[in-house]
């Protein structure tokens, strides 16, 4: 046998590489190398002829041995290899129950619209009735009848986009309350939600468009005192319990005297902090009792008549509620901001 050490080379060579194979693939490529019909098995075979005849059916023999022996080792490892990918397989595909499921997300309301329906309904609980006016308005009923004259500075607080000389995006949802006074005598008792437009640059504070609710009550013998216990009790039921209060003198034209409410700031409670502007104290809303001028533009007699009226932001009261810091996001449809208000 000396004269065929390659076959005992072969043995080594085939069970080095042998070895590692570790997926079927690679078996094949294996099998077709070494016992294929241009493989190393197949050359020696070829070579016997070259061998003395006397020594030829024993090295024929140890060939075919060696044949045999690599088939026996390939057909093993293949059941093997065959087991093992049909268990990666079914384990692949096998669902796990305790994977966490994809999230769907049903529609909800907005943020704003759910934070209305909050405030109108603590106001309808108190006696309010809603009526809606229109967001395309005239130059009378926006500023004329409430008491700013043509001329009159405090028009310039207010932006206006103007459509022509006369008509104009309504700059507050005041303009309700004439159309209603011309049509209902007292008593009225009505809030007027809906949509504001100025034209200010748009910023983390203010926005071209905005939505606002005007409670108006007229009756006769309506007092400041009536104004100051009903702006308690709503401030009281639309933040919490007893929030602290502060009514400052200011100044609108369809009012008289006029007044701001503030509500005492409960992200720092009072000691200052960046959304107060660390004055402790959050701006909420505007009042006063009605203007002389505005009953009398609107058929009441305010002699016998007295009323009161007050107007606030919606954005400025979620912000506020919910700590939220810039207004741009009410209007920019983010998800992650939206989905944290689903509940709402
Ligand atoms: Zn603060």
């Amino acid at each position: 046998m000396s004269n065929h050490p390659s076959i005992d080379e072969l043995r080594n060579q085939f069970e080095q590489e042998f070895s590692h194979i570790k997926r079927l693939a690679e078996l094949d490529v294996l099998k077709v190398k070494y016992l294929g019909k241009k493989g190393p098995i197949q050359e020696l075979m070829k070579t016997l002829k070259e061998v003395k005849p006397e020594e030829r059916p024993a090295v024929g023999q140890r060939i075919n041995q060696l044949k045999v022996e690599f088939e026996e080792k390939c057909s093993v490892l293949h059941e093997q290899l065959v087991q093992k990918e049909e268990e990666e397989k079914l384990r692949d595909e096998k669902i796990d129950i305790s994977v966490p499921g994809r999230r769907r997300y049903l529609g909800s309301k907005h943020l704003l619209n759910a934070c209305l329906d909050e405030i109108i309904d603590i106001l309808t609980g108190m006696g309010f009735s809603v009526q809606y006016g229109p967001d395309i308005e005239s130059d009378y009923y926006n500023f004329e009848a409430l008491n700013f004259a043509p001329d009159h500075p405090a028009r310039d607080l207010q932006d206006t986009f103007y459509i022509t000389d006369k008509m104009l995006l309504r700059t507050h949802t005041t303009n309700i309350q004439i159309r209603v006074m011309e049509n209902h005598q007292p008593p009225i008792r009505i809030i007027s939600p809906g949509k504001a437009y100025r034209n200010e640059a748009i910023s983390a504070r203010s926005h071209v468009f905005f939505h606002q609710i005007d409670p108006l009550y007229i009756d006769k013998g309506v007092t400041f005192s009536d104004l100051l216990s009903t702006l308690d009790e709503f401030l009281d039921k639309l933040f919490y319990k007893n929030v602290e209060k502060r009514y400052r003198p200011s100044y609108f034209p369809f009012v008289e005297p006029g007044m701001e409410a503030d509500v005492r700031c409960f992200l720092c409670e009072g000691k200052g902090c960046p959304i107060c502007k660390y004055s402790g104290w959050l701006e909420v809303l505007g009042a006063g009792m009605v203007h002389p001028e505005v009953l009398k533009n609107g058929g009441i007699d305010p002699e016998i008549y007295s009323g009161f009226a007050w107007g606030m932001g919606l954005e400025r009261l979620v912000m506020i509620k919910y700590g939220i810091p810039d207004i741009r996001y009410f209007t920019e449809n983010h998800m992650r901001f939206l989905r944290q208000f689903v509940s709402l």
